[in-house]
């Protein structure tokens, strides 16, 4: 065995994306201790800068040492108790994995249910407030990385507000790629990832709670079931100078990768950044339809960062095509999840990766093996 070198990719999968050399080199500096004085300034910077992408004053905003998945699990686990409803809806995946995790901490979960490929229906949403007014949440998932479709993640929230509910939003594909305003929308619990549109490697999950969030948790009956999870026992490593107390030993290094990556945000500005991430994904769907390929997702609702193309009737073995892409141009595109399987192909311009050289490639590349 030796030294692993991975070869040079060029990521427009459903992520991780490329991450950029800034962050790179972020990553390989020296590591300090987690409880060094150093690091704890670093953490608040972290903080600071998590606000400005999630645009909110959340006081609990922070990035969990886990990936997205954690953030997921995190929110119902905290959120809910044995026997609580949580109003669930269900358009791909990752709104199936939220029903698993509702299911697991013991709650009710009550499913609004759309085609894949479609947004969450707002009527149906209302209705299943309306049926269920003891319901103590509503979650979904605002850009379904399975589809590539957005939903109306702001008439959501305020639909759950009227009917006195909390909101868990999944952000794991739109923060730092599509505009997202947890406190203008009201949002309670958002969780994001650090490989798709922040441009880190996977591994982190930036998550936010609002007050009204704390409250509840604050008033849980029974504990949290996790104990990694438990934001009571976490909020204390997390909190500002003085009150940090030890948890668990945070991934020093992927936490400077994090910091880096939200200060090139920060430095692009978050509209440029969404705004790019539309530009890029309009440059790929020209040239995409003038080879003739579909979209699976209505103009108005895909997303600029996943883009959810379907495979053409004449590729009988789409796989070899996927393979060909990565052998022959290092590039990476994804394929499709479950029932969408050997149907669609996703190609995603998320962070670093929504840059036009990008563009160029994935359509010469697919022009080249589509032929
Ligand atoms: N939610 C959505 C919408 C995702 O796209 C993903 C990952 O792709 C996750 C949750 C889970 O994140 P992770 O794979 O970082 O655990």
């Amino acid at each position: 065995m030796n030294t692993f070198i991975p070869p040079k990719r060029t990521l427009m999968g459903p992520g991780p994306s490329d991450v950029p050399a800034r962050v790179l080199e972020a990553l390989a500096r020296p590591t300090i201790g987690h409880l060094d004085p150093a690091f704890q300034g670093l953490m608040e910077e972290i903080k600071t800068l998590l606000k400005y992408a999630f645009r909110t004053e959340n006081a609990l905003t922070f990035p969990l040492s886990a990936p997205g998945s954690a953030g997921m699990e995190c929110a119902f686990v905290n959120l809910l108790e044995p026997g609580d409803k949580a109003i669930i809806c269900r358009n791909g995946v990752f709104g199936g994995r939220m029903v698993e995790n509702v299911e697991r901490a013991g709650a009710i979960a009550v499913v609004v249910e759309n085609d894949w490929g479609e947004p969450v229906d707002l009527q149906m949403v209302e209705d299943a407030l309306l049926d269920h007014p003891d319901a103590k949440l509503l979650a979904f998932v605002q850009a379904e990385t399975s589809t590539g479709v957005m939903s109306d993640a702001e008439t959501l929230c305020r639909l759950a507000r009227d009917h006195d509910c909390l909101t868990v939003v999944d952000a794991v594909t739109s923060l730092g790629g599509s505009p997202l305003e947890v406190d203008k929308w009201g949002i309670d619990a958002v969780y994001s990832g650090s490989q798709k549109c922040l441009s880190c490697p996977p591994g982190l999950s930036p998550v936010s709670f609002s007050e009204r969030a704390l409250d509840v948790i604050r008033s849980r009956t029974e504990k949290v079931q996790s104990w990694f999870l438990d934001l009571s026992l976490v909020m204390d490593y997390w909190d500002g100078e003085g009150g940090r107390s030890y948890h668990h030993t945070a991934p020093v290094n992927a936490m400077y990768g994090l910091h880096e990556s939200l200060l090139i945000l920060k430095e692009e500005g978050l509209e440029a950044a969404w705004a790019r991430h539309t530009a890029m994904h309009e440059r790929l769907r020209d040239g995409l339809e003038e080879m003739g390929i579909e979209f699976l997702v209505a103009p108005e609702y895909r997303l600029p960062q996943l883009n959810t193309i379907k495979v053409p009737d004449h590729v009988t073995d789409e796989a070899t095509l996927r393979k060909r892409l990565l052998e022959e141009f290092n590039l990476e595109i994804g394929a499709g999840l479950g029932a969408l399987a050997g149907k669609v192909w996703r190609i995603g311009l998320m962070g670093h990766s929504a840059r036009e050289e990008n563009v160029e490639l994935c359509l010469r590349a697919l022009r080249r093996v589509l032929n």
